[in-house]
Order: structure tokens, then sequence, then C-alpha cells
């Protein structure tokens, strides 16, 4: 279910795409008459044998079938010498053809008596416009990411450095964006740290690669999709938040822990993930919550679904302070 207004947009484009289409036509047509001026005799002559036909079928003639087969030669016949200009125009034979952006629907947005799937996903794509238009999407990238910030000394509680554990977060990171399908086998990444760490930036870089593949990426922090989700429960809005994070091909969460303890939250953020995972669409959940404080904040269910991303803790101190 996606918003009604969202609908009405959708078929704007529909209507937008169909004078493109229609325009498209005419140009080819125009072109084509003016190099080969003939072919507007032919194409009248294929309008009057498409009358011609649809008298014979009006009036049931009793040579009606011996009329239809004369008429049909007639017209492959036209048809062959417009070919044959095509031709010596360099055009492919159905360069004339209508021309739709649906195959399916050409363009009307009705497929069988219901809504095709190009309105389905014109509407789709408006939501989720609508849903990241307050997000800093295509601001952060994989080259952007500097691990010369982190420290080089070895940490006794990683046995390894902090530089030497964001390189591999990193290379996890990339190797997840561009290896991105749905539907896939990896539930997703649970980014764990202290702000400041570089969770932000790598969850954009994915998210900006992943959307350059063609993919539909949401990225929101929990508190503001959880308000949004609880206005539009208790209102009668027709939006329909929660509809869009299930179906969105990788959804990023950030900020998980940060919203408020409620059970109205806590099971909407189980039934968002747990869907999700069902359907193979990959999560990303940045926290700064520790694991023991994600265990005692959530219920096992929820607890065993974020643990079933993959973990990358990030360790260090916060490179914002470095970052100009
Ligand atoms: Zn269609």
């Amino acid at each position: 279910m996606i918003n009604n207004e969202f609908y009405i947009q959708a078929l704007e484009i529909l209507a937008d795409r169909r004078a493109k289409n229609k325009a498209l036509e005419e140009k080819r047509r125009n072109e084509i008459a003016k190099a080969f001026p003939e072919y507007l005799l032919l194409e009248k002559q294929l309008a009057k044998t498409g009358h011609r036909l649809a008298m014979v079928i009006l009036n049931k003639s009793k040579n009606a079938l011996k009329e239809i087969k004369e008429i049909e030669k007639e017209n492959l016949n036209i048809q062959d010498r417009i070919n044959v200009i095509l031709k010596k125009a360099g055009k492919n034979v159905d360069y004339l053809d209508s021309i739709y952006s649906c195959k399916k629907c050409q363009d009307t947005g009705i497929f069988n008596n219901k809504r095709c799937s190009c309105v389905e996903e014109i509407a789709r794509n408006i939501a989720i416009q609508r849903l990241n238009e307050s997000s800093p999407l295509n601001l952060s990238d994989f080259d952007s990411f500097k691990l010369e910030y982190y420290s080089e000394k070895r940490d006794l509680r990683l046995n390894m450095s902090a530089r030497e554990l964001m390189r591999q977060n990193l290379q996890m990171c990339r190797d997840f964006a561009f290896n991105f399908h749905v539907p896939m086998s990896k539930n997703g990444i649970l980014m764990i740290g202290k702000t400041g760490l570089g969770k932000t930036h790598l969850s954009l870089a994915i998210a900006k690669i992943v959307i350059e593949k063609g993919y539909s990426v949401v990225y929101g922090s929990v508190p503001d999709f959880l308000r949004k989700i609880e206005k539009e429960h208790f209102s009668s809005s027709e939006a329909d938040t929660i509809g869009v994070l299930n179906s969105c091909d990788l959804l990023i969460l950030d900020d998980l822990g940060a919203e408020f303890d409620s059970q109205f939250y806590t099971a909407a953020l189980y039934n968002i993930i747990n869907s999700r995972l069902n359907k193979r669409l990959p999560v990303i959940a940045n926290t700064n919550l520790t694991a023991v404080q994600l265990k005692d904040r959530y219920s096992d269910r929820i607890f065993s679904r974020l643990f079933s991303l993959e973990v990358l803790s990030f360790f260090g101190e916060d490179i914002r302070l470095k970052n100009h």
C-alpha cells in the first residue's frame, strides 16, 4: 500500500511519458516523410485498407473471407514498400511503430484490469525519494574515507591497531556494496561503536554504490522512522512508511537504540527487521550502544535478529575532530 498522492503523481508521470513518446513518433514520421515524400501516400493507402477492412467486417458480406484476404495482401504489400523506404533511410523496420515506455500496459497504467507494475514502481520510487528527502545520501564515498585518521598503535584488547580494524571494516563494506543484489544471502551489517568513528560515513558510501547499481535505498534514523510510523498508525494518514521500509532494496537504520523505549516502537522495529530478513532484503543498522547494552535493551528475538547481521566493531578516537 502506497500513499494515494504518490499514485496521482505517478499517473502524471505516465501522461508525460505518453506525450514525449507521441512527440518522438511524430518527429520520426516527419523525418521520413521529408526525405521520402512517397511515404505519405503509402500511409494514406494503409489508412484506406484499414477502413475497408472495418467495412467488410461490419457488413458481413458473403465474400467477406475472400475480401479480407485480399485486403490483407494489399496491406502487406504497402508495408513492404514502407520497409524499403526505411531501409533506404538506414532505419529498422520498427522505426515508425508506436513507442511505449512500458510495453505491458502501453503507458495506460492498466494491465489485466489492474494497476500496471510500472505505476507501482513509479509510486514506490516517489515514496522512497520522499523518505530520503532529509538524508545526506550521495555525500560520502569510499574514496573519501581516510584510514590515516585511525591510530596505528596496537591495541591490546583488539590485538591489532584501530587502523587495521578499520581497514578490515572498509573492505567488508566495499565487498557488501559492490556485490549487492536482492534477494541477498547476507542479512546485512550491524555497525557497533561510539559516535564519530565513521559508521555513518561507511553506510552512506555503501548507499551511494547500491543506488548507482540501480537499487532503492532508504536511509534514516530509527527515532525518526518510528515517530513517523507511530503518527501514521494513530491517525488516518495514507502515508505508509512501514510499507516502504519493508520493501526497499536496502534499508539503512542509523542511531539504533536512540529511540524512546516503548512497546509500540519495539514491536514496529521487530516487524521491520524480521519481515525484511524473511524476504532476504538486507539491513544495515548503526548503533552507539555496545553489544551488552543492546542485549539489555532489546528482547531476545530482536537481539538474535540483529546479531544475524555481520557485526563490525568501530574502535578508536572520534575522527570528526581530525576531519577538516
Ligand atoms: Zn505499465
